[in-house]
């Protein structure tokens, strides 16, 4: 039997996931490493959190440029190892509300289900880098069965957000199978898929996987684009299929150290997401979490940023700002504030154009 062209077999997934650069070696293959990054990349072959890059997502890093902003994204850094002040190995305090195993809820209408510790990339900012790549892989539904039980038994839960880990790295059999689980608890409305895929493995976005899929809707995918650089013609056309299928696609951005903390940066992902119809969601304070100080930017100029954006960009093409406060005590909006005076039937204002302008309360009845 011949071998297959390379070019079919980097557009099958499987082939994608299968040879995904996972040490030092393999990046010292295809980048001009700095001691930096060697130095991390020893730390992270031996310590819990691995690494892992599809061949697709590496080819979109400049093997000269250490600043390149994909390649900050997933190669590891010596400051991994550090520690600073506030950094926590859980932030989100996701163990301490996990209802059932694999299952965690902090708010009383919607639910986190983690159906695989496996991801595709590893991105070196990850909130549960505590847990990833453990190699547990896909979860089995025995494993979920307390999860779906419980899901069951509390009708106030509508929304159930599977995540990992990230669930399309399964086969698509795996995921359709807890899927229809899912679907079988009449009080859950919404299911959102939360997957990197689109952006580091858009292959898998198959016609197959769409067809297995589009009987569950609505069915909401939460992606996770970060830099306008990963749109490129393969995740746009992902981004095309899945809106084609009806799956209402959100993105999630992590505010990043040098990789999109500016705000012509962030513009353009935004308008190239909308384009898409992907709609930009939430653009997320990082978390701080362990070993990730030299990715995270201050809360000062996540709001800079915002109010730079504010008045130039659709309100379609603007996400909210948003800290997932430490502890897992809930997400918090970020505004920066218009808001110049309060008096009794008079708000203040200030537009984007640094207008100011009273707001005035109908008369009191
Ligand atoms: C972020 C999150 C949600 C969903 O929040 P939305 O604001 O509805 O997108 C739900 N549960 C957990 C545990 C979360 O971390």
């Amino acid at each position: 039997m011949s071998r297959l062209p390379p070019v079919v077999e980097a557009s099958d997934w499987r082939w994608q996931l299968r040879h995904g650069v996972r040490s030092l070696a393999g990046l010292e293959a295809a980048l001009e490493l700095t001691e930096d990054e060697r130095r991390g990349a020893r730390a992270a072959e031996t310590a819990g959190f691995p690494i892992a890059i599809t061949p697709y997502y590496l080819g979109l890093i400049d093997p000269r440029d250490p600043a390149c902003p994909i390649r900050r994204q997933v190669v590891p850094r010596a400051s991994e190892l550090q520690q600073v002040p506030g950094d926590l190995r859980d932030p989100l305090g996701e163990e301490a509300h996990e209802v059932a195993p694999e299952l965690v809820q902090r708010y009383p209408d919607r639910a986190l289900l983690l159906v695989s510790d496996r991801c595709a990339v590893y991105c070196r900012f990850c909130t549960r880098s505590r847990m990833v790549g453990g190699g547990g892989g896909p979860r089995s539904l025995e494993r979920l069965g307390p999860a779906f039980e419980y899901l069951r038994a509390h009708p106030e839960v509508s929304d159930v957000i599977i995540s990992g880990g990230d669930p399309l790295t399964m086969t698509t059999e795996r995921l359709v199978r807890i899927v229809e689980e899912l679907r079988s608890i009449p009080h859950v409305e919404t299911l959102r898929l939360a997957t990197r895929v689109p952006v580091v493995l858009p292959q898998r976005i198959t016609e197959e996987l769409l067809e297995a899929l589009r009987p569950h809707h609505p069915l909401w995918v939460m992606t996770h684009f970060n830099h306008p650089r990963e749109l490129t013609e393969e995740s746009r056309a992902a981004l095309r299929r899945l809106a084609d299928a009806g799956f209402p696609v959100m993105n999630h951005s992590v505010l990043l150290r040098g990789v999109n903390d500016d705000a012509a940066t962030l513009a353009a992902l935004f308008r190239g997401l909308v384009r898409e119809r992907a709609r930009p969601y939430y653009l997320l304070q990082a978390d701080p979490v362990r070993g990730t100080g030299h990715l995270r930017t201050s809360v000062a100029q996540g709001l800079a940023l915002m109010e730079a954006l504010q008045g130039r960009l659709s309100g379609i093409a603007l996400p909210k700002y948003i800290i997932d406060a430490p502890g897992g005590v809930g997400k918090v909006p970020m505004t920066p504030d218009y808001v110049v005076r309060r008096a009794p039937g008079v708000t203040t204002l200030r537009t984007w154009r640094g207008v100011e302008v009273d707001y005035l309360d109908p008369p009191e009845r």
